[in-house]
Parts: C-alpha cells; sequence; structure tokens
C-alpha cells in the first residue's frame, strides 16, 4: 500500500479523536517510552497515563483494537479498558480495574485491586470528559 495514502488515514482518524480525560490530541508515542508497556501505541499528549490506544495502522482493516482510560478520584485510581478487537475478531469487552491510592495519587502498593469484567461495552470515550468518566464508573459500580 501507498505509504502517503496509509499515513494520511492515520492522520485523519487521530484528528477524529481526543483524550476523555482531559481533551488533549492523541498522537504516536516512541516505543522506548516507559508507558507503552501499556500495550498501547498512541497516547494522549497531554499526559500519556490518561489515555491510550491500539490501532492497528499497518494492515486492513484498520481497527482500534482496545482503548485504556485511567482516571482518579481523592480515593481510587481506575484504569478502563475496552476491547474492540482480537486479532481480526471483533469483540465487545470492558474491563475495569480499581486501585487504592495515597493522598498524592499514587496507587498504594500491596493493596489487594479490583477488577470487574463486562461483555460488553459500557463507555463512550469520545463523548466523555474527566468528570462524566468518573460518573459513568460510579453508577456501573453501584450495581457490583
Ligand atoms: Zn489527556
Amino acid at each position: 500500500m501507498n505509504k502517503d495514502i496509509m499515513h494520511k488515514e492515520l492522520k485523519v482518524y487521530l484528528n477524529s479523536i481526543k483524550c476523555p480525560i482531559c481533551g488533549a490530541q492523541v498522537d504516536m508515542m516512541e516505543w522506548a517510552n516507559p508507558v507503552s508497556k501499556r500495550g498501547c501505541n498512541f497516547f494522549c499528549v497531554a499526559n500519556p497515563v490518561h489515555y491510550g490506544i491500539y490501532y492497528i495502522h499497518w494492515e486492513r482493516p484498520y481497527r482500534l483494537e482496545k482503548e485504556l482510560a485511567i482516571v482518579s478520584d481523592k480515593t481510587h485510581q481506575y484504569e478502563v479498558e475496552q476491547t474492540h478487537y482480537i486479532g481480526i475478531n471483533p469483540v465487545k469487552h470492558t474491563q475495569i480495574r480499581i486501585y487504592n491510592i495515597d493522598g498524592e495519587g499514587r496507587v498504594i502498593e500491596g493493596h489487594k485491586s479490583k477488577q470487574f469484567f463486562y461483555q460488553k461495552h459500557l463507555f463512550d470515550y469520545q463523548s466523555a470528559n474527566k468528570e462524566k468518566f468518573l460518573n459513568r464508573i460510579k453508577t456501573i459500580l453501584v450495581f457490583q
């Protein structure tokens, strides 16, 4: 495939999405960057911890494999990961991982984290902001 066309389509896609936590753009990040260990290849440019996606743009169909957002309130950090594809098979998976944090927002080591798994998508990252995201998490967790 023509590399310029590929690049252009990728750009159009990246320009169409934003970080659900702060609204910043999403762009490529060096693989050497520690946040790449989260398994994403594009991140919020303002703070890569906010939001990352794994977007496959080197083969057809182009596809968003997963997206991960991390948001905190005063007592917990929530990692919300939605999977859209496994290989070329579409899936609808959502995982919420919850960690206790200290007064400075750091995850407290040794505290048991909670994890929930759903066989559906529960978040629309692109119509969210930080407050909506937290509210949505809390609404979902009420029913646990
Ligand atoms: Zn952000």
